[in-house]
Formats: structure tokens, sequence, C-alpha cells
């Protein structure tokens, strides 16, 4: 089924889909097993062309549209997470802040370090600081040309494998006045201070490792500090619409799980019998694989829309409403089409011999990471009602809220 694609992005599908079978498959228990970060398929990756590939021709990337990633992304997904996590996070995370406001030397950077196979990470959570981010504690003072950063961070994808990061700060100007919130750009192992804590002991997607980082007078030279454009005292907002280009990876690397765990499903209906019959003629599980076809058709059109509706009106980034509607539609959804994947295969489904318990695993991380199903319904919301709403940091009650008090 094509849903609107052009015959590039239907070749470029198939050109992925036949990387994900052939180079990918073979590979996805063992980076399970050995939670170890796959090198070898970052290699392969480079050299298909699908890291960066949405960077500028200019920089060495491809001019890709941000549609073209997700077709990649769901392709890697439905064979292993983790790769499509790379392909999300060398495309349309941090890189996508940083090409949207770095500056010149900032953009040769970040392209030439994810070329050469870094997955850039991004640094906002703190172990006080999730949902509500902007109670971030990390500071980064200006010291003559350079910014020192103190702090830490956790839960950082790529923790002690990437190279680039992107670090939100507390900005403070040499008399200690605080500016805002702004993004610093430091390169691990060239910046003084950038130390790595504890790994996390995730459920899923565990040859990606999620960690701490720590900042011990870490030393950012001044011209790698990301100036948003509407200055630092607005610094976070902009900083963070960029975040909307993740959640439409994050949302696709979901719903590529789904897909993934479908066709097992599709295939074994058709092949296992019980009953003297194939498990696909009995209707309550027909008219589970309808379900499960519907509730992916749905999400993976909320998804291209949203990749679509970056460049549209010459905007940067996705539109943000568009952007978290598919990450919850798709991750929520996701979770229930892999649980009902896995049950097809009674036993064998929670073998860790099958797929099925490992995608079980990856896929409930996609409510959580990148903005939660519910903060997310809270940003489009707001957006529906024009408020700031009282479980936001800055909101207030709204008035029929407020009279309803009085
Ligand atoms: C695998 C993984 C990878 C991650 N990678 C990164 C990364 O690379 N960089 C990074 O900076 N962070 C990363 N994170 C962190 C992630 O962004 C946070 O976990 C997320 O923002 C939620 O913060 P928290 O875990 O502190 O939960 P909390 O904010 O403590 O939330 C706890 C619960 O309360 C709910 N809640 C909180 N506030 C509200 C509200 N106002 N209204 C309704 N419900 C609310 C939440 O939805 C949640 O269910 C990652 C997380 C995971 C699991």
């Amino acid at each position: 089924m094509e849903l609107g694609l052009s015959p590039d992005e239907i070749a470029l599908q198939a050109r992925a889909r036949a990387f994900s079978k052939d180079v990918v498959r073979p590979r996805a228990a063992a980076i399970d097993r050995d939670e170890q970060y796959p090198w070898d398929i970052v290699q392969a990756l480079g050299q298909a062309g699908f890291l960066g590939m949405t960077l500028p021709k200019a920089l060495g990337g491809k001019d890709a549209s941000f549609l073209d990633a997700v077709l990649v992304i769901e392709e890697m997904a439905k064979s292993c997470s983790v790769t499509a996590r790379i392909v999300v996070e060398t495309n349309m995370g941090a890189i996508s802040t940083v090409m949207a406001y770095g500056s010149a030397p900032q953009k040769k950077l970040a392209a030439r370090l994810v070329l050469e196979g870094d997955k850039p990470a991004i640094c906002i959570t703190e172990p006080d600081a999730g949902s509500d981010a902007l109670a971030m504690t990390t500071r980064a003072v200006k010291r003559g040309d350079k910014y020192i950063v103190n702090g830490k961070k956790h839960w950082i994808t790529g923790a002690g494998v990437s190279r680039l990061h992107l670090i939100f700060a507390r900005v403070f100007d040499e008399r200690g006045q605080e500016l805002g919130i702004g993004g610093l750009l430091a390169v691990r192992d060239e910046n003084k201070g950038l130390r790595v804590g504890r790994r996390e002991q995730t459920m899923g997607l565990r040859g990606m490792p999620e960690g701490e980082l720590l900042f011990e007078d870490l030393e950012v030279p001044a011209e790698m500090a990301i100036m948003p454009p509407s200055g630092l005292s607005r610094g976070f907002a902009d900083l963070m619409n960029a975040y909307n280009s993740q959640r439409v990876g994050a949302g696709t690397v979901a719903m590529g799980i789904a897909a993934g765990a479908l066709d097992h499903a599709l295939e074994w209906a058709k092949t296992r019998e019980q009953f003297g019959r194939p498990i696909g003629e009995f209707q309550g599980l027909q008219w589970m694989l309808a379900d499960m076809q519907t509730q992916l058709t749905a999400a993976r059109l909320m998804l291209y829309q949203a990749a679509r509706s970056r460049g549209a009106d010459g905007s940067t980034f996705p539109d943000p409403m568009l952007a978290a509607q598919a990450k919850i539609f798709a991750s929520e959804s996701a979770i229930k089409i892999v649980n009902d994947a896995l049950q097809f295969f009674g036993a064998r489904g929670y073998s860790r011999e099958l797929p099925l318990e490992r995608m079980a695993r990856d896929v409930r991380m996609f409510t959580i990471g990148g903005g939660t199903a519910q903060v997310l319904r809270t940003l489009v919301a707001g957006k529906m009602l024009g408020w700031k709403l009282p479980q936001t940091r800055d909101g207030y009650a709204p008035k029929p809220m407020r009279d309803a008090a009085e």
C-alpha cells in the first residue's frame, strides 16, 4: 500500500526494506542480548547513505525530506529498534536543532561527526527535572571566551557512545545575571569536564546505552553556544520546537516495531494449525488482525502527515500539533499491536527465542521518552484551548476554573 508516496519514495522504502532484512535482522537478537551498541551496523548504515541523509548537500548530506527519513526508520524498526533509533538521531534529533539554529562552524562540526557515524546526544532531562524540564539546574556561566558548565543529566540516549552533545543549561553572563535556557555543543573527549556516569538498566532497547552525564567545570568555547532566534529569554521554547522532529522519529520507531510484529503474526496465523485448521481461520483472530492493521494504517498516515508538514509554508520543523498527536497515537497503538501480535504465538510468543518479547519490551518506551503521552496531551489541549494550562510551569487557572473556584 503506497499511501501517496512518490516513485522515488517507494524506491527508497524498498532499498531500506532490503537492507533491514539482509543486514539488520540477522544482528537484532544479539544486539539486544549483548547490550552492545552496534558499531558494525552504524558503519553499514553510513555506507548505505542512511546516516545524515536529511543534511544539506552542501554539508555532505542528501537534502532528503523528513518523510524519506520516516520511510527508512520504519523499515529498520521492523527488524531492530536500536538501529531505527540511530537513523532517527542522525537525521531528526539534536542535529535538526543545530541545522536550524546553529552557526556555520557549528553546522559543519555536527554534519562531519554524523557523517563519520556519530549519533548526537540531546541532554535535557535531570533527576529533578523530567516533564518539568524548565526546572533544570545545569548552569553555563560565561567566563572570557568560554562557558563553564556544571550539572548532571540522566537518561541520556547514547551516553558513552555519542561524541556530539547538545546540552540544555541555564545560561549566565559574566556578572552572574541569568539570561535564559540555551543549548551548548560539546564533544566528548575534546571538551574537558564531560564525564559519563551510571548506565541505566533498561527494560528494552538494550543495545542503546541510556545513562548519566556529569558536567564538572566542562569548558565549552563561547562560539559553540546555540543562539535561538528569539533570544535566550525565550530560548527554551525555540529549542523545544526543534524537538518536534525527534517526536516524529520516535513515533515512527514505535509504528515500525508494530508493523514488524504484525508481519510475524500474519504469517503465523496462516501457518500455525489448531483444531485441524490454520488459526487465521478463527474469527476471533481475524478481528484482531483487522484492528491491528487499522490502527497501524492510521498511525502511519499521521506520521507521514506530520513529516510532510516540515517545509510546508517554509516551516523549519514539523507542525507541533501534528507531531504531538502522531506520537501519542503511534506510541499507544504500537504497544497494543505488539501485545496482540505476541498473543498470536501462544507460549512461543513468551519465549526469548522469538523476537516478539523483545519487541514488546522495546515498544513500551515510546509513550515515555521525548515527552510523555500525558505531557503531549497537555500540549495538544493547551493549543486547542489557546490557554497555558495549570499543569504547566507558567500556566494559570483559565477563567472557567477560576469562576468555579470562587
Ligand atoms: C529510553 C529513554 C530514553 C531517553 N532519552 C533521553 C535523552 O536522550 N535526553 C533527554 O534529555 N531525556 C531522555 N529521556 C528522558 C525522558 O525525556 C523523560 O523520562 C520524560 O520527559 C519524563 O520525565 P520523567 O521520567 O522524569 O517523568 P516525570 O516527569 O516524573 O513524570 C512521571 C509521570 O507523571 C506524569 N506527569 C508529569 N507531569 C505531568 C503533567 N503536567 N500532567 C499530567 N501528567 C504528568 C508523566 O506523564 C509520567 O507518567 C529518555 C527516557 C527514556 C525512558
